[in-house]
Formats: C-alpha cells, structure tokens, sequence
C-alpha cells in the first residue's frame, strides 16, 4: 500500500518548500524522528500552486517537538499541535507540527473512551492525550503513519513529502489523482461525511479552489454530498461561520458560489451563507465577492466585516430608507436599521463582537461621505476604518448606487496634503 515516490513522479520543484518547514523537517529528522511536509501544501506543490502555508507531520510527540526549537508552543487542548515559530512582529511565520495520529472509526473512539471509564491502567500503556474532563478524545491518540493517512479527508491531501530526500510518501494514490485531477473521498464518503460533516464543506471548497486547473469531485465523492447536508445541524455554529469564511475568502468566492449551484446545496449549508448565495447575482454583492478574489490573489488582506457588510448592505439601506420616509432623522434612522439585520441575519455571530462593531462602522461612515464642508471631510478620513468604508463607498460608486464623482473626489482628498485638502473642500459647491 505505501508507495515511495520519486521526483522524476511527481514533479515537485525543492526550491518552492518554505526555508522553515524545511528547517523544521531537518531538526526534527537529525534528531531521529521521521518528519514530513503534509497535507495541503503537498497537494499545493504538485499542481503548481504557491502553498498557504506549511504543516509537518512527525512520529515525535508535541513534547518531544518543543523541546527541539527555541520558539515552539503546544497549542490546543483536544487537538495538540506545536506550533514553532520563526521571525517576529508582521513577518513572523508560523509551522504547524502535529503528530501522527491514529484512524479510529466512531465505535472504536467510543470504545476507548469507554475502557477509560472501566480500567484507567489499560489506557496508561497508551500513547494519548486525555482533556481536563478527563475524556480520551480521538483525535489524540498517536498512531503509526498509515494510520495518520487514512484518517485525512482526500486523496490529494494525504500526501507527504520529505524535502530532503524529495520523497512523497503516497498511501491512497493521491499523486495519480493529482494528475487526473481528481477530488477523491478517502474510505467510504457517506461515512467520512457523518464522522466529520464539515467534510462537506471541504469538498465545496476544494472543488472550488481547483476548479481552475480542471480538478473535479470524483462521482462518488459528490454523490452523498446532498443528503449528508443535514448533518451540518450538529456542527456548531462557529465552525460553520469559520468554514463559510473559507469558502468566501481564500482567493475562490465566486467559483465556490457556483460549485455549491451545481451540487444543488445552494442552501441549507448556514443561514449566512444561504444569504450570499442567494444574492451572488446582485451587482454590489458580485462585485464585493469578485474584489475579495482579486486582493486575495494579489496577497492583499481581506476581512469577514467587509463582504458581509456588503452582503447585508441592501437591507441596511431598505430599512433606512423606509425609516426616512417615517420621518425618522437620518442617524437614527441608521443605526436602527443596523440594529434589525444584526438580529436578524447576524445574531448567531453577534459573539464576534469585532467583526459586528467593523460591519457598524463600515456602514455608519456611509452617509458622512456625503458632507464634503466644513471640517467634516478631515475628521472622516482620519477615522480608523476610514480605508474599509472608503472601498465599501467606491463599490457602491461603481455599481451605481451613488456617483463616481464622489468616489473619485474622496480617492484624491485622502491623497492629498492638508492646503490641496482645503482646496478641494472650498470647492464643493
Ligand atoms: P488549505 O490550502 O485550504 O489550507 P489544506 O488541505 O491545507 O488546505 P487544512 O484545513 O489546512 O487544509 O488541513 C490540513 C490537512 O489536514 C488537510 O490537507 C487534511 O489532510 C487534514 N484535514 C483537515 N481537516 C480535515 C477533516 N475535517 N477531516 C480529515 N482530514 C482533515
Ligand atoms: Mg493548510
């Protein structure tokens, strides 16, 4: 079953692994564990992708990891991995290390679960990690690397490379179905999908990130994908959210849009999400989403409060509207229109206290674009979010909701020295 690949195979140019992860894979290996590049970046690598970012698996304990680099954490209680890290500030990187765990079907992580109850000297012998309730969580018990293989989601991402030797380890064909690209389940799907159900979304995302270099889910992959949907009712919320934000933010919202079409989960996956689908087709929302694509794929940062400001922002601005018509003043009248769609389309992510104060903002900075007297324009574009609320400005600019003039105006005064800036503002008539 293993199978031991060689460059000349698989095609992988050295030069493109992160100095650090190889760095990594080095002290890891002189100190006589075994020590791989793994997972996404593997797959990355193949296809001709710049990797987001690179994990090391390794048969060395999270213990025996940190006691190898200067700078390295134990991170997370159920699921422990070692982050170490290289540089400071704004340009340090991080390497996630995690130990080779073991596939274990839902009966067999009950069944350990279960002897720890009955016989705590039985599981000692074992090789895991137990959380403070006390409970043997599956996701910790080492294994060999077989093992750790088959536990992963697809064949394409359960690849390891060793950048010093060159050598892919390959245990479920993933190199071949890389070449064919293919998006294959490993195991059987419909049970991946109900041990984990955001294997669901994975399968979404990926599809939709390869989608460009003809990648396509294998027929019996997509196949179970609907009726598993339903499944997503016991992932918490918050995973959900976190898993929407990938879909929508890693550099493929708009061709993840249409792969959740074509498998017919348009909705049903999160409220939110079933919210962006459905106005994907809306000017200012393509628009948002087809922006988030470009500064990813040009390395600019984006952020959640953007998009769904922008995907909310048609209610927003119905609500302040009608609220204007009520003779309602129109401060108020915005900030209570705000106040609606925070409860109704937000309020399972009002937790996330940043993302909703930066959507506020976004929103609220909207109508002082307008006042172009005065000292007003000096204090708006020395506002923190001033940059967010100006491109938010500039979409609706583009798609016709308010005039480019505006748009182009607030481009020029936020260039500008403090007497250009006057001269501009004297001008406004
Ligand atoms: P990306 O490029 O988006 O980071 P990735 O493949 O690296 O893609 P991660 O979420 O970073 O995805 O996970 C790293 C690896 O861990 C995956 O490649 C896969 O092998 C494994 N993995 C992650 N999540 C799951 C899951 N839910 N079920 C099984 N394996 C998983
Ligand atoms: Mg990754």
């Amino acid at each position: 079953k293993r199978e031991e690949v060689g460059a000349a195979v698989h095609g992988i140019d050295p030069k493109l692994v992160d100095e650090r992860a190889l760095n990594v894979v080095r002290t890891l290996k002189n100190a006589g564990f075994e020590a791989y590049v793994v997972g996404g970046a593997v797959r990355d690598l193949m296809v001709g992708l710049a990797p987001k970012d690179f994990d090391v698996a390794t048969n060395a304990t999270p213990e025996q990891v940190k006691g190898l680099f200067r700078r390295a954490f134990i991170i997370g209680r159920r699921f422990r991995i070692v982050h170490v890290v290289y540089g400071r500030g704004r340009e340090h990187e991080v390497i996630e290390v995690s130990t080779f765990r073991a596939y274990m079907d839902n009966a067999a992580a009950e069944q350990v679960a279960g002897n720890e109850k009955t016989s705590k000297s039985e599981l000692a012998g074992m090789k895991h990690a137990v959380d403070s309730s006390g409970r043997v969580l599956r996701d910790n018990v080492w294994g060999p690397q077989e093992e750790d293989a088959v536990r992963r989601d697809f064949t394409i991402n359960a690849m390891y490379y060793d950048p010093e030797t060159q050598i892919v380890v390959d245990y479920h064909h993933g190199i071949k179905d890389s070449k064919d690209r293919v998006i294959r389940m490993i195991g059987d799907p419909a049970t991946r999908y109900r041990e984990d159900p955001v294997r669901i979304i994975r399968a979404v995302r990926f599809a939709a990130k390869l989608s460009g270099l003809g990648f396509k889910l294998e027929a019996k992959t997509a196949a179970p994908l609907i009726k598993s949907q339903e499944l997503l009712a016991e992932v918490p919320q918050s995973r959900l959210f976190d898993e929407m934000l990938k879909l929508l933010q890693t550099g493929h919202a708009l061709a993840s849009i249409e792969q959740l079409k074509a498998l017919g989960m348009a909705r049903g996956i999160y409220p939110l999400l079933d919210v962006v689908v459905q106005r994907a087709e809306q000017a200012f929302v393509k628009a948002a989403l087809r922006d988030t694509d470009r500064r990813v794929s040009e390395g600019k940062p984006v952020v959640a409060s953007f998009l769904l400001a922008c995907v909310l922002w048609a209610d927003v601005r119905d609500g302040w509207a009608k609220r204007i018509n009520e003779r309602q003043h129109a401060h108020p009248a915005l900030q209570d229109a705000i106040e609606d769609v925070f409860n109704s389309h937000i309020g399972d992510v009002s937790g996330r206290g940043k993302l909703g104060g930066d959507m506020r903002e976004i929103w609220m900075m909207q109508p002082r674009f307008e006042k172009r007297v005065g000292s007003a324009p000096f204090g708006l574009v020395e506002q923190a979010r001033f940059r967010a609320a100006f491109d938010f400005m500039r979409l609706r600019a583009e798609t016709g909701e308010i005039d480019e003039v505006l748009a182009d105006w607030w481009q020029e005064f936020s260039l500008a020295d403090d007497n250009l800036r006057q001269d501009m503002v004297d001008q406004v008539r």
